[in-house]
């Protein structure tokens, strides 16, 4: 199928991670997600108490695996899951709840170098905050990147500090560039994680959030809509002052306005948020991830757009 955007074999007008995967790999790739049970220091007075007003009880990680378990084997489980539906594919290890640079170094660099060896793992994608990325880290990303995919996922959220104090996220955005470069200068690829819908924040804001971050030139993106989930410190702000959600219109011509700004080279590894469902207070029209991402290609159809035509205007 003929697409007027460059990365894109299909209807998309912007940069999917699955374009992006297959053709580096050639074949379906999965991300495995494993919990080594790594701690927050926005959780354990380190940085701050409660941690952000959104995350939920499983540290934002909420399809992973057991942390009470050895991660070789949450890894079988959840491989064995995939292989019912996907018998010949590719994984990557995707530690992704917690912080996974916080914690005993050792401990961390162990539980990275035997993940990057299970059977037909191909990369390894590691969430973290920028202010748990020390040189050393930095270091180790470089040493593990060599020959494989590597992305660290750094949560930014917003670049407004005044929401950052809001949600109680207890690092600037000065804090996430520090980090942000350690690894650049490693030549590390980063995912700039950003949520859409933070209290307080108009559509301007996010717009230069995402400004800010294309002009970072990531190697990818996430671009998250505000959940929010039962039991969070954001559930009883929320009904305590009931504070604008987005419609599902609203929402997809904000999300094309993201994809103008962006470079098209930029990955958009997600463009909306996935809560467990049992969780999710608002917005509901959210659990429809495939009405979402159609109303999104209807929007930049219907502009006649594609990912990255107003990239750096007006910077
Ligand atoms: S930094 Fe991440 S794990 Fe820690 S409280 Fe915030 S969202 Fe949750």
């Amino acid at each position: 199928m003929n697409s007027p955007f460059k990365y894109s074999d299909d209807n998309k007008r912007y940069y999917t991670f699955n374009y992006y995967l297959r053709h580096r790999f050639g074949k379906k790739v999965f991300k495995v997600s494993l919990d080594m049970g790594c701690g927050c220091p926005n959780r354990d007075g380190t940085k701050g108490v409660g941690g952000c007003i959104y995350c939920s009880e499983k540290r934002s990680g909420d399809f992973a695996g057991n942390p009470a378990e050895d991660i070789a084997l949450q890894f079988e489980k959840i491989r064995n899951m995939e292989l019912k539906k996907w018998d010949d594919a590719y994984y990557i290890a995707y530690f992704q709840a917690g912080t996974n640079t916080y914690g005993d170094f050792d401990k961390i660099k162990t539980a990275f170098e035997r993940a990057v060896r299970f059977e037909n793992v191909v990369g390894l994608s590691v969430a973290t905050r920028a202010d748990c990325i020390d040189q050393r880290f930095a270091d180790l990303f470089y040493e593990l990147s060599k020959g494989r995919y590597l992305t660290v996922e750094l949560g930014l959220q917003t670049v407004h500090d005044r929401t950052a104090r809001l949600i109680n996220r207890c690092h600037s955005f000065e804090d996430f560039l520090k980090g942000y470069k350690l690894l650049q200068d490693r030549g590390i690829n980063v995912c700039v994680h950003i949520i859409n819908g933070l209290p307080g924040e108009t559509k301007e804001m996010m717009l230069e959030t995402v400004r800010q971050v294309g002009l970072l030139r990531p190697h990818s993106v996430k671009l998250h809509l505000l959940h929010i989930l039962k039991n969070t410190p954001l559930a009883a702000l929320y009904e305590k002052e009931p504070f604008h959600v987005f419609s599902l219109e609203e929402y997809a011509s904000l999300i094309c306005d993201q994809l103008e700004i962006l470079p098209e080279d930029t990955v958009i590894q997600r463009i909306t948020g996935d809560g467990a469902k049992s969780d999710l207070i608002a917005p509901l029209w959210s659990l429809k991830k495939f009405c979402v991402m159609n109303e999104i290609d209807k929007e930049m159809l219907r502009r006649n757009t594609v990912q990255g035509r107003l990239f750096a205007i007006g910077k």
